[in-house]
């Protein structure tokens, strides 16, 4: 591996991905309606300047993806392939104290819708490979991909769903970094960083409770269906479904120095510890039910002889409805209502054992010894599950490192108002990303 050093330097590195950022922000790229089109061909124009072949490809004339490559001398070798999404969602400039789009620089920070989620890492990403292209380096073996992608925060239907339909031979890679890891956290003492490994999946359903009809002014006359909602609502705020636990929660929890076989207790120190922890690493341990919908009669007149209330219901990676239907049983018993499934997303997840995490975790000791990485489940999800279900074979994570602005400062600013990254981070997730290519590909 080249000295990183001698390839580019540190400062200059900062300079380039904090203007790079800085341009990203100050495109409008809301989705909807997204138009990510200029941001896409301001990246392509970046990184053809520096000797990528670029290629800009969608669904839709005015939101196409990019696809950036750097070919090596030939020599058979793994595929590394950064990947980002350009849009974001939307944002009230009256709710900020800056205009979500100026990417200003103030106070340390650069401010502005996506940077955090995640014009930063695309930025941090972009920075790195031009850098590295520039300075005439070639991958000895393998290949380097930027692929940048719109539609993210809508579902990847024109993004990473599309190309990985599309046109899976152009973005096809065995090493995936992407976003939903790299935040730092502290815990008892120690410093840890996220590596996320595996997301959820999502199976919604709807508890459906029956009546008969009547005229509201007695309320006697029918059977109110919207009551027999009471003791469900109730029983939901009571508890959630059993921890089960994948692999990589009982990883998670081991590298925090707790006990896999006591989940409970482990939660429970967490929440001593910092509570914003619990809230955040809790939904990692099992499925999850949160009611966020419900409906009945549709006049104020009539007693509903049908309630519908909808569940947002998360899953970790490997379990589906059975284990959604014993949460069910757990939580609300079996009498009284019916269930009806109106989603099934199965969760997905890469390796945890493999040369992506060995060069995270060496990088990682280097920089900073006194902290570790940890696996991580990510109770959403992001477009890594497109590239998992397209190439069942590449390892995916997400991991942007951040190590001044940390887990509990950064969650309420994604999707939030005053969204800001510390400079100081941006730099060393750029430096991360440079060393990581120059790692893997030689
Ligand atoms: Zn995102």
């Amino acid at each position: 591996m080249p000295d990183p050093a001698t390839v580019i330097g540190d400062a200059e590195l900062q300079e380039e991905t904090t203007d790079v950022l800085q341009r990203l922000i100050r495109f409008n790229t809301v989705n909807p309606p997204g138009d990510e089109r200029p941001a896409q061909e301001f990246l392509a124009a970046h990184l053809g300047a520096a000797g990528f072949e670029c290629e800009l490809l969608g669904a839709e004339q005015g939101r196409p993806n990019l696809i950036a490559r750097l070919r090596g001398s030939g020599a058979a070798g793994p595929a590394l392939c950064y990947l980002g999404h350009v849009d974001t969602v939307l944002a009230d400039p009256g709710e900020w104290t800056r205009d979500p789009w100026s990417g200003d620089l103030a106070e340390g920070f650069i401010w502005g819708r996506g940077a955090l989620d995640m014009k930063s890492q695309v930025a941090a990403e972009v920075a790195a490979a031009a850098s590295l292209a520039r300075s005439g380096w070639r991958p000895a073996a393998g290949e380097l991909l930027i692929v940048a992608v719109v539609d993210e925060e809508a579902g990847g239907e024109l993004g990473a769903r599309w190309l990985t339909c599309e046109h899976p031979e152009k973005v096809r890679c065995d090493f995936l970094i992407n976003e939903g890891g790299g935040d730092v956290f502290e815990y008892d003492g120690r410093r840890y960083y996220t590596v996320c490994c595996a997301e959820k999946g999502v199976f919604r359903f709807s508890v459906v409770t029956h009546g008969v009809a009547g005229h509201a002014s007695m309320p006697a006359m029918g059977d109110n269906a919207l009551l027999k909602m009471a003791p469900v609502l109730a029983r939901l705020g009571e508890r959630q479904p059993a921890y089960r636990l994948t692999g990589e929660a009982q990883e998670l929890l081991r590298g925090l120095g707790e006990d896999p076989e006591d989940p409970a207790g482990a939660i429970a120190r967490l929440r001593g510890f910092d509570p914003l922890l619990d809230v955040m690493f809790e939904p990692m341990l099992g499925v999850t039910f949160t009611p966020t919908r419900i409906s009945a009669s549709e006049k104020v007149n009539v007693i509903p002889s049908r309630a519908e209330l909808k569940i947002d219901c998360r899953v970790p990676p490997g379990m589906g409805e059975p284990e959604v239907r014993e949460g069910i049983a757990e939580v609300l018993g079996e009498d009284g209502f019916a269930i009806e499934f109106t989603e099934r997303v199965e969760g997905n997840r890469s390796r945890m054992a493999t040369p992506l995490m060995d060069e995270i975790s060496s990088w990682l000791a280097e920089r900073e010894p006194e902290a570790q990485s940890v696996p991580i489940v990510l109770p959403g999800f992001t477009d890594s599950r497109h590239f998992r279900e397209a190439f069942p074979d590449c390892v995916a994570y997400g991991f942007c490192p951040q190590r001044h602005q940390t887990l509990r400062e950064v969650a309420p600013l994604v999707h939030g108002a005053d969204e800001r990254i510390d400079v100081r981070d941006l730099a060393f997730a750029t430096e991360f990303f440079r060393d990581l290519a120059l790692r893997l590909l030689g």
